[in-house]
């Protein structure tokens, strides 16, 4: 019986062995980006330390305003770790959103990142009269960018219209107008 208690005991400990294995935090306090290594991981390597500069966490632009003028009447400036190679693995990036009067952000989701958009209040004040900004904080060095518009109906090879046709509950021609934007 003992032995069964015992046996049952070390089976409970083995099992039941810590749940959570991640690494929470960096490794290091900084791994700059090295853009012109030929090693492939998942984001990017460290660039010596004893080359890392002050100007590869340092990124200006976020305060121009950028040329609205296009279909969608906005722009998104980006400041991931293509602008700033101080982002690697630091899990984070900003954008800034200029939009026209009317202008909009088309429908979009972003793969690798959550999304946090600030800038909310002075948008819908503005909204219709005005340019208006609004910033984006993103939980992602690299948050990837999926627009729904484009990948639905701009796809290569595109999806069949008698599929969008049906999925959307309208005619193909429809379907074929829409797919003639992209
Ligand atoms: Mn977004």
């Amino acid at each position: 019986m003992a032995s069964r208690l015992l046996f049952l005991l070390a089976l409970l400990a083995m099992t039941c062995c810590c749940a959570v294995a991640s690494d929470p935090s960096l490794l290091q306090d900084f791994c700059v980006a090295d853009k012109m290594s030929q090693v492939n991981v998942n984001g990017f390597t460290c660039k010596d330390a004893k080359d890392v500069v002050a100007e590869d966490f340092f990124f200006s632009g976020l305060h121009v305003a950028a040329n609205t003028n296009n279909k969608q009447g906005s722009v998104v400036t980006a400041a991931n770790v293509a602008q700033i190679p101080g982002l690697n693995t630091m899990g984070i990036s900003m954008v800034r959103i200029d939009y026209a009067p009317k202008g909009q952000n088309p429908p979009h989701t972003h793969p690798r990142a959550t999304e946090i958009l600030a800038g909310l209040v002075h948008f819908q004040f503005n909204y219709g009269t005005e340019n208006a900004v609004a910033l984006a904080a993103l939980s992602s060095q690299n948050p990837g960018v999926i627009t729904i518009a484009n990948t639905v109906f701009g796809s290569e090879p595109s999806i069949t219209d008698g599929i969008l046709a049906k999925a959307f509950q309208v005619d193909k021609k429809t379907v074929n107008c829409i797919q003639s934007q992209f």
